[in-house]
């Protein structure tokens, strides 16, 4: 009888040590920007904290819609379309995203999502017409109701993507269609949203056609910077 109790008062103890160090790598683990794991697990070594399980919009610009610029040879054969410049993009994109540990989707220009959309952030891709320019673009919603929100995002594109791509910034070609761009009125107003021209389909052909990987590698660094920096400010 004695010799039971025993035995179960240690096994207490067991369960209880057990407990307290299950209880003590959790608190390093979320110390150390991991958060608590979920359903999905813990988050494997070398992944973004700030992005972990954040979900992350793309707009894949024109896509469901239309062809966006379409650039011709002299014999009026297709050369490029804009909205394939920007779905490869898109999923590159995604793909270094999900890499980090976000939770993306890519949406259709007028996707029917949209609507009261609320995400971590949501940037649509595009690129410009096939005139022998080069330079990209970036603009957030000239109304914005989270307008220091949004413009932290819009200093992450600007310092990320012309680090990646090497690209000059065209700001004089920033629309109305940009800063009133109609997925801007759509998404719930707190969701913050960029909309991004990747670069000329004219000018920037060849990063563009052949080097995806570097503005696709542009607009991810500029999404995390900005993931990165909301966590820091979250209390
Ligand atoms: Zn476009």
């Amino acid at each position: 009888m004695r010799h039971n109790t025993v035995n179960q008062v240690s096994r207490v103890f067991l369960i209880l040590l057990v407990v307290t160090l299950a209880a003590m790598a959790l608190i390093i683990a979320q110390a150390m920007g991991f958060g608590l794991p979920d359903a999905s697990g813990l988050k494997p070594q070398g992944l973004v904290g700030a992005a972990w399980d954040r979900q992350v919009a793309l707009i894949s610009g024109h896509a469901g819609n239309d062809s966006g610029a379409v650039c011709e040879d002299a014999d009026g054969a297709v050369l490029v379309t804009e909205a394939a410049i920007n779905a490869n993009i898109a999923d590159l994109v995604a793909a270094r995203l999900r890499h980090a540990g976000a939770d993306v989707v890519i949406l259709d220009e007028y996707d029917a999502r949209l609507q009261g959309l609320r995400a971590a952030v949501l940037v649509s891709l595009h690129a410009d017409s096939c005139i022998d320019a080069s330079g990209y673009k970036a603009a957030i919603h000239a109304y914005s109701l989270i307008p220091a929100t949004s413009g932290r995002l819009l200093a992450c594109i600007d310092q990320a993507y012309p680090a990646a791509t090497g690209l000059p910034h065209h700001p004089n070609t920033v629309t109305h269609n940009m800063t009133e761009y109609h997925a801007f009125k759509r998404i719930d107003p707190q969701t913050p949203a960029a909309i991004v021209e990747l670069g000329f389909l004219g000018g920037d052909r060849a990063l563009l056609v052949d080097q995806p990987e570097l503005a696709a590698k542009g607009v991810a660094d500029g999404i995390l910077c900005f993931l990165e920096g909301e966590k820091e400010r979250a209390p």
